[in-house]
């Protein structure tokens, strides 16, 4: 390989498209986050057009420019991720996309990719793709160090008689502490769920399943703790609401 090229792989999670069919390509892969310059890769004759859309899982050769920057001279496809008869896994990916090119982090990327990958595999392996998207979402929130405290409560880290959840102090409150005033409390059930969607390991993603009942309050509820902290809005938050 010419000492001007590079090659990475990645997963493509967002395109601008640029005059002339050309389009600038975010990606996030094992070694983190990276663009590129794609030029006419909107032409439908475009040979790397499988490689370069959203939610493909990509090998791509990259020429390194003079600042650095990266075009792409070839791409290879290795898996797609692209769903066309599924609304509700639509919504879901959508809302993956748009939460991994807002808030990932670049040092948080190579643990995010790991997760996003397992993530868009058990969608597409058919697992309930609303559960998938909230553990995705609860372990980005980890990840990037604005977890949840859901193995006690939050204030007094007593293990025991848990009865809410307080987004403002990020966690969960006992029955001591709970102040009626500004908390609500949490079904045992809800409860569960919350500590299931924040600890489990990569492998649980495609082993569980929860109720579009169960689970749209809390993307609601987990979008308007992230908008918050950080003031990040999330468009495709609509669509799963109407699911
Ligand atoms: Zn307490």
């Amino acid at each position: 390989m010419p000492a001007n090229e590079v090659t990475r792989e990645g997963i493509i999670i967002h395109l601008t498209t640029l005059k002339e069919s050309d389009a600038m390509v975010n990606a996030i892969g094992p070694e983190g986050l990276f663009s590129f310059y794609a030029r006419g890769i909107n032409k439908i004759t475009s040979k790397n057009l499988g490689a370069v859309q959203a939610l493909s899982h990509s090998k791509l050769t990259l020429t390194i420019g003079k600042e650095g920057s990266f075009t792409l001279k070839e791409g290879e496809a290795i898996e797609s991720f692209v769903v066309s008869d599924d609304l509700e896994a639509l919504a879901v990916l959508n809302f993956v996309m748009e939460l991994t090119a807002k808030i990932v982090q670049p040092d948080e990327a190579p643990a995010a990719y790991r997760w996003l990958l397992a993530s868009l595999k058990a969608i597409k392996g058919k697992s309930n793709p609303l559960t998938v998207g909230l553990i995705y979402f609860a372990h980005l929130l980890n990840n990037g160090g604005i977890g949840l405290d859901v193995d006690e409560c939050v204030i007094c880290h007593s293990k025991t008689h848990i009865i809410a959840i307080s987004y403002e102090d990020g966690g969960f409150v006992c029955e001591s502490c709970y102040d009626p005033e500004t908390m609500h409390t949490a079904s045992p059930r809800k409860l569960k769920i919350l500590r299931y969607l924040f600890r489990c390991q990569i492998e649980d993603l495609p082993r569980v399943s929860f109720t579009k009942e169960e689970l749209i309050p809390l993307y609601q509820e987990l979008s308007t703790y992230l908008n918050d902290l950080t003031g990040t809005n999330l468009k495709s938050l609509g669509i799963i609401q109407k699911l």
